[in-house]
């Protein structure tokens, strides 16, 4: 990455803004249910403090309009200055006097969390405040970006506040991290690569799988989005998800990827979307009865796709194969995570479902990277850049 990162810049005494991910799910208590995107952020923020600067971060969570109590980062304050064994001051605001004061009086080592940004609008729309961003950039000398996970955004604080930093705009750790790997997929990837792609939503992933398909040995689909390319193909696929408007473009894909596309051989099929539905398994090219539905892969796919992946050298895998969420139809998800965890291959993970099924199963240190940003690691693949990442500081 040919960009200024943390590690260029003295940060001796300096204030540093770092925009962080700390998106964090929370239960209906409010209370965080995994906080694996604060633990990412530590080892830019200690970097900071080891190096003699103070910090102000700054972060979303979720998608409040306007400002919510359920939506305020102090339970993150609290969380962060746990793991930090220190203090974590929280602002009672995003800008004002009152948070000026706080910036101001800060000290070596000392680290503030700013509220949640989208408490304003201006944040994911720069264009309805151009002053929100120049406001948040008086914050530090220094700005940092580390949330890699909403780097294909072109928000006030990822994106718009750059231009204040003209030649102290620099990423932070993770980031650092999650570019070197992902650009192995997309630079030189040791082959055999192969990628599997699952999920929902055919129309949210196209562009990746077409860059994918330029680039890998084989291509394995699953999850909701096969039965618009089975319905393009004729196949009859009773009430399972399909997006209509996407067959044409289906079809254009089936035609290109030929030589490389895997399609699942066997599937789960239920009489209704529900934990509990009556389940049968079917031959996929066989196709799925009226009032069925298909939920999962089935075992014959698991067992010829463990045979295709067992010489891989490099696997990106993204998306579910099933409806992961109930149980009865997690399996094909679990297994191929718990068989990927068992390869010597460079394992790569594009975050999102796929990601909280491998931490769910407490084998995430088996992978070589789990990316914390799901849209984007596939952005970032499809494209070879991200807008937030493009905007900062060139390194000379
Ligand atoms: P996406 O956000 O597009 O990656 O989709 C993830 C969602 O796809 C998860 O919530 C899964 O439950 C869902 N999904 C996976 N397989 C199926 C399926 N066969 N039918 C319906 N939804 C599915």
């Amino acid at each position: 990455m040919n960009k200024l990162t943390l590690k260029d810049l003295d940060l001796n005494g300096k204030k540093v803004l770092m925009r962080v991910d700390f998106n964090v799910p929370l239960d209906d208590a409010g209370v965080i249910v995994d906080d694996a995107r604060i633990r990412a952020a530590l080892p830019s923020i200690h970097y900071i403090l080891d190096q003699g600067g103070s910090v102000i971060l700054m972060s979303h969570l979720g998608n409040p309009k306007g400002k919510m109590d359920s939506l305020s980062l102090g339970c993150v304050a609290k969380r962060l200055s746990t793991l930090l064994g220190k203090e974590v001051q929280m602002a009672p605001d995003v800008v004002g006097i009152e948070v000026e004061k706080r910036v101001v009086s800060l000290k070596k080592g000392d680290v503030l969390l700013l509220e949640n940004l989208r408490f304003y609008e201006a944040e994911k729309k720069p264009e309805k405040d151009p002053s929100f961003a120049k406001v948040l950039s008086t914050y530090g000398e220094i700005y940092v970006n580390d949330a890699f996970g909403t780097m294909h955004r072109k928000h006030s604080s990822t994106y718009t506040i750059t231009k204040y930093f003209p030649s102290a705009a620099a990423a932070g750790l993770l980031v650092e991290k999650e570019i070197k790997a992902l650009s192995q997929l997309i630079e030189k990837p040791k082959r055999p690569f192969y990628a599997i792609m699952g999920g929902g939503k055919v129309s949210s992933k196209l562009g990746v799988i077409k860059e994918l398909l330029k680039k890998v040995d084989k291509l394995f689909l699953g999850g909701g989005m096969v039965y618009t390319f089975y319905k393009a193909q004729n196949i009859p696929i009773g009430k399972s998800l399909i997006e209509e408007d996407m067959i044409e473009e289906t079809r254009k894909i089936l035609e290109e990827g030929k030589d490389k596309l895997i399609f699942p051989n066997d599937l789960i099929i239920a009489d209704n979307f529900s934990n509990l539905a009556n389940r049968k398994t079917v031959e996929a090219i066989k196709g799925i009865p009226d009032n069925w539905q298909g939920m999962d892969v089935g075992e014959k796919t698991l067992i010829s796709w463990e045979q295709e992946l067992k010489d891989a050298s490099t696997i990106f895998w993204n998306g579910p194969l099933g409806v992961f969420e109930f149980s009865n139809f997690s399996n094909g998800t679990n297994q191929l995570a718990e068989y990927l965890s068992s390869l010597q291959a460079t394992t790569i993970i594009g975050g999102g479902d796929s990601l909280a099924a491998i931490n769910a199963l407490g084998i995430g240190k088996m992978f070589t990277h789990l990316s914390t940003g799901g849209g984007a690691s596939l952005e970032y693949i499809e494209n070879g850049y991200l807008p937030a990442i493009d905007v900062l500081t060139d390194k000379n």
